[in-house]
């Protein structure tokens, strides 16, 4: 089983490739399935942009077919959200029937990693543990019916910082990961490996080996792997090597899903 779950096309505000441009790509790959998971972002300090039409996405999403690839519906929900807002993004998320939610952070107090500010005065460690408490701050205020998996826990490694290597290690943050993985776990949600940090590690080796082991002792069983290609050349990224070093931590499965319900695959 092939899949990718976590892609975006020209649907989402920070693409500019069309959904069939990326279908064709996923075709060419040989992949058996694929997950859009255009960006819903409320009240996003970015602008309205970033608010996926969920009707107009669905409408959309209605055209798109091939003969080889399963095409699924997904949506990528911000979770850095205050808190008054949390009802207003379960009522969206209750609007149209998805087959996949992948809860994200953004940003930590209105700043992203993109931007130097992010890592202001803060040890990359640091950096990781403010970000990942802000994950389960947003997860903890959202109906977990309403959400599949846990996208990039370690997003802030994409950023426009000064550290030569980037990658989350276990030893960084390990209160906060404990507590987020504590927390999911127990509610049968999982955790993405997201391979988009994996464009910026030169020789090194890929990321999440440490974390994944923890998540494994603390009785995560499965996870989802995502490219985050918002372009056609990433999807399906460095997959291999992640499915390795997943295996290598002791993750029994990944999953699809189907209307909300994991599908289970061996790794
Ligand atoms: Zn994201
Ligand atoms: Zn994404």
């Amino acid at each position: 089983m092939r899949c990718d779950y976590h892609l975006h096309s020209s649907i989402s505000a920070d693409s500019t490739t069309s959904p069939f441009q990326q279908i064709k790509r996923a075709e060419a790959l040989g992949l058996d399935e694929i997950c859009f998971t255009e960006h819903l972002e409320i009240h996003f300090y970015r602008g309205e942009d970033w608010h996926v039409d969920l009707l107009d996405y669905k409408e959309r999403f209605a055209q798109l077919t091939s003969s080889s690839v399963k095409i699924k519906f997904g949506i990528e929900a911000g979770i850095a959200l205050a808190a008054e807002y949390f009802s207003e993004l379960e009522d969206e998320l209750r609007s149209v029937p998805c087959d996949f939610v992948l809860a994200s952070a953004h940003s930590v107090n209105d700043i992203d990693p993109f931007d130097p500010a992010f890592y202001e005065g803060k040890t990359i460690a640091h950096v990781f543990r403010d970000y990942i408490s802000t994950i389960l701050t947003g997860l903890k205020q959202l109906n977990p019916d309403l959400y599949s998996s846990v996208g990039h826990m370690d997003f802030p490694a994409k950023g426009a910082h000064s550290e030569k290597d980037s990658r989350l290690f276990y030893h960084y943050a390990p209160d906060e990961i404990d507590a987020l993985f504590r927390y999911i776990i127990p509610l049968g949600k999982c955790i993405e490996v997201n391979t988009a940090t994996y464009r910026n590690l030169g020789q090194r080796e890929v990321p999440g080996e440490d974390w994944l082991r923890r998540y494994v002792q603390l009785g995560g069983e499965y996870i989802t792997f995502g490219s985050d290609a918002h372009s056609p050349e990433y999807i399906h990224y460095r997959f291999d090597d992640a499915a390795e070093m997943a295996r290598r931590a002791g993750v029994k499965y990944y999953a699809t899903f189907e209307r909300m319900k994991p599908v289970f695959h061996k790794l």
